[in-house]
């Protein structure tokens, strides 16, 4: 089956490719990248550059079988590439497990998300690709391969962030905890010398912290707070610190009177409970209600993750943007994310902090004020969000990552002739 390609979720890339090809079974799609000279796997398209992108053969997964094998006994669910975090969550929470963390909205696609390093937030919490241990790809000769986190150490960490440039991923393999319960609050009205000075107070107050602004004024608007809960008596136990109080305890910001959008103005309808309802993990954790499916967006985004040390320098650099950033900017978000191995993950080597800006959309005006906020983080080793709006020069950017080498060399064994590239991806892997 094939249709139109279209564009993307937000609606600013069209893609080049005239169709989009969905194979039903393995066999199609093995014959489909074997028989076709450039190839690329399209998510969920919620990506904002033309990362996704090819001039070739386009192809989606979702007619593939929806594939969501849990086996609760390793702890461990094996999932289609296809099948978004939404879908995933409730049949995991079915099971009595969980994933360990989610992104702000739950309609992205499993193979889409950890293929750019998408990340929730939590200072112990690593990006949705950390929980991979096993990834399934069919490779540019159509051949299916495994590689897995213990036996295939030399080349797996390379294998997990890895842009859609390796091979169609079919599977992946995730590890999962037991099932928790959460309680999300917003607090109102967070000054940023205060956070400043009880930064690592304030971003581990919680199991999950996102605190956001709007950089009309030196102070961020609202604090989320998404706490774990004390296990209910017949819910597996969680040796995590939990909390059975319907309000935390943060005494740096007011807690909200109402439910609160993200964005000042916007209603809160489609947002996750708040004010403290005890609720289990896919429910709180993204921002986002899966039951609301937003079909496109009124947005860009841009984010750029730096390495916690710098958090206090990164903070004071944005906030001395604030009056060129207002008028293009609908909010900002500011999350923290534990280190990990992985090569190509923006917080490879690093306890991280991401700076999210969601722009107007409106690429004219915004891209102009995106050059002036990589300027402003210069020297503070900011790795932007690979599936986001950024103008990082190429060179400069493989440089933010020590094994980019190991990388490009595992890309060439795999892909020689270059079938999983694009434009986007050659000029940053290879060109200044
Ligand atoms: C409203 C919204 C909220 C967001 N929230 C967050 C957030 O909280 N945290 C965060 O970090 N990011 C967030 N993002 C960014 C988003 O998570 C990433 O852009 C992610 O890559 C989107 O996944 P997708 O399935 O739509 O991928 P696509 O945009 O379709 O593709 C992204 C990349 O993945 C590759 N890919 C997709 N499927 C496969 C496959 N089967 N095999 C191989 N490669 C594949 C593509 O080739 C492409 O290179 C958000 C985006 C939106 C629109």
């Amino acid at each position: 089956m094939a249709d139109g390609a279209g564009s993307n979720w937000a609606g600013n890339i069209v893609f080049s490719a005239d169709r989009v090809h969905r194979p039903a079974t393995l066999d199609e799609l093995r014959a489909l990248v074997a028989g076709s000279s450039r190839v690329r796997a399209l998510g969920s398209g919620h990506s904002f550059n033309r990362i996704a992108d090819t001039d070739g053969a386009l192809v989606s997964l979702t007619e593939l079988p929806r594939t969501v094998d849990v086996d609760t006994a390793a702890g461990t669910v094996r999932v289609a590439g296809g099948v978004r975090y939404a879908e995933l969550a409730r049949k995991v929470h079915d099971r009595g497990l969980a994933l360990h963390n989610m992104a702000s909205l739950p309609h992205i696609s499993v193979a889409g998300s950890v293929a750019t390093g998408t990340h929730g937030s939590g200072d112990a919490s690593g990006s949705l690709a950390t929980a991979v241990r096993a990834v399934e790809l069919v490779t540019a000769d159509g051949d299916s391969l495994t590689l897995d986190r213990e036996r295939d150490a030399d080349r797996f960490p390379g294998s997990v962030v890895a842009l859609g440039a390796l091979g169609v991923v079919t599977s992946l393999t995730l590890d999962l905890v037991p099932a928790f319960d959460v309680r999300q609050s917003v607090h109102t009205g967070l000054p940023l010398d205060v956070l400043e000075e009880h930064f690592d107070a304030i971003t581990s107050a919680a199991y999950s912290v996102s605190l956001f602004t709007d950089w009309s004024a030196p102070r961020f608007g609202q604090v989320w707070l998404k706490r774990l809960a004390a296990p209910a008596p017949d819910s597996p136990a969680s040796e995590s610190p939990a909390s059975d109080s319907p309000e935390p305890d943060f005494p740096w910001a007011e807690p909200a009177t109402e439910p609160m959008h993200p964005v000042p103005g916007m209603p809160a309808t489609y947002c996750t409970e708040q004010r403290g309802v005890r609720g289990p993990w896919h429910a709180r954790l993204p921002h986002f209600r899966a039951e609301f499916t937003p079909s496109n967006g009124e947005e860009l985004q841009s984010e750029y993750l730096v390495p916690r040390r710098h958090a206090v320098a990164a903070l004071r650099a944005v906030a001395g943007l604030g009056p060129v950033l207002a008028p293009v900017l609908q909010v900002c978000e500011v999350r923290t994310v534990a280190a990990d191995e992985l090569w190509l993950s923006p917080a490879e080597g690093r306890d991280t902090v991401a700076l999210h800006f969601t722009w107007i959309k409106d690429t004219a005006s915004v891209v102009p004020v995106i050059t002036r906020l990589e300027a402003a983080l210069e020297g503070l080793d900011a790795r932007p969000h690979w599936g986001k709006v950024f103008t990082t020069a190429p060179a400069e950017l493989r440089g933010r990552y020590p094994r980019m080498a190991d990388f490009l060399a595992l890309r060439a064994a795999l892909d020689p002739a270059g079938k999983f590239m694009n434009n986007f991806l050659r000029r940053l892997l290879f060109e200044d």
